[in-house]
């Protein structure tokens, strides 16, 4: 068995007895591959993966995705399959009488588990009580190990050299489309390892959406086109946004510009251990307040990166988790104008045990194209 994952299983297990969590009930997602390996998509055949805090876990699976689990399984388990024709009910059984489920406290993810496996479990663990098990996993993940941070430098190395392949095709006549294709194209040629997902491109007035869709806006003069690339490298996130001018732009858009770019440095540089999280939100927050255009900063300032794009810590007011060394998470403050545009500069953090590292390297001035 792979010692990483060896010592992912043993704390799993210590955290699993001091919280009285008899089993913990995984589906597919970041923690199922974070503790087995596995890589799985959730769909209509369940796939669920049972970890007792005394014995190897125990794996329910469909009969076709057996080959795929004993390829990439990092650590032993105990595979219970399904047929199509079966369904998994018989599997269910099994699984329950061989970990003796009925009356136990079961973890689950109240993120990810659907109806679907809770409604399994419920009939063939009776009397079992069902507690979250998200904040013990994620406390878990929180800390990045050396592998896990050299993935995500990988995977910084290959967005940035992405960013600058797709900076020069920005000129008006292109669309957002188009540039999200040139995005995805680059990346691949970056050598990523994963297929990129399609980027946020918004230029113009679509920059005031944060979350914009991209669209078939041909991109004007005058236009700033914010670009939010996000890309994995052996499961773990990059996820960075620039802006950049195209020609000419108004003095109020260029003077939001310089403000997040202020609030970014801010923030990046106060991340050290010991302080809280939201104190991260607030400097950078302060800046932008401070300028004029605190109604116009609509969104924390960041949140968490590993294997998934979205995870603890949350950089947001009320979050008084304290920073260690190990987490690593997003600093992007962003202003915008509705019906005008929008800038946001989005950077990686990893926070060191003297301070902070920040993983992105591309230049955070405003660039006129
Ligand atoms: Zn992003
Ligand atoms: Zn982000």
């Amino acid at each position: 068995m792979n010692r990483t994952y060896e010592q992912r299983l043993k704390r799993l297990a210590r955290a699993q007895r001091e919280g009285r969590v008899d089993v913990m009930a995984i589906v597919p997602g970041a923690n199922l591959r974070y503790l087995t390996g596995l890589a799985m998509d959730t769909s209509e055949r369940i796939t669920l993966a049972l970890f007792p805090f005394d014995a190897p876990p125990l794996l329910l699976l469909p009969e076709l995705e057996a080959p795929r689990a004993e390829a990439n399984l990092e650590t032993e388990a105990s595979l219970y399959t399904y047929s199509d024709e079966e369904g998994p009910d018989a599997a269910f059984q099994r699984v329950a009488r061989d970990l003796d489920l009925k009356g136990k406290t079961i973890g689950v993810e109240h993120l990810r588990m659907r109806l679907l496996e809770l409604r399994q479990l419920e009939q063939y663990a009776p009397g079992c009580q069902f507690v979250d098990g998200e904040p013990l996993l994620s406390r878990l993940r929180i800390i990045k190990d050396d592998e896990e941070i050299k993935a995500m430098r990988r995977a910084s190395e290959v967005n940035e050299e992405t960013f600058r392949q797709v900076m020069a095709q920005i000129r008006p006549g292109v669309t957002e489309l188009v540039l999200a294709e040139t995005w995805q194209k680059a990346a691949l040629d970056a050598d990523g390892d994963d297929l990129p997902e399609t980027p946020i491109v918004a230029s113009g007035p679509n920059g005031a959406s944060p979350h914009s869709t991209t669209s078939s806006r041909r991109i004007e003069p005058g236009d700033l086109v914010v670009i939010d690339g996000f890309l994995r490298s052996q499961g773990y996130y990059s996820d960075v946004t620039r802006t950049y001018a195209v020609g000419e732009i108004d003095e109020e858009l260029e003077l939001i510009y310089s403000i997040v770019q202020e609030a970014n440095s801010a923030a990046r540089e106060i991340v050290r251990p010991g302080i809280k999280a939201q104190e991260v939100d607030a400097a950078a927050r302060q800046v932008i307040e401070k300028a004029g255009y605190g109604e116009y900063f609509i969104h924390r300032t960041g949140h968490g990166l590993g294997l998934e794009i979205h995870e603890p810590p949350y950089i947001v007011q009320g979050n008084d988790l304290t920073l260690r060394p190990g987490m690593t998470f997003t600093v992007e403050p962003g202003i915008y104008l509705p019906g005008r545009g929008g800038v946001r500069i989005e950077d990686n953090v990893l926070v060191t045990e003297d301070g902070c590292e920040t993983l992105t390297t591309l230049p955070r001035e405003l660039e006129r194209l």
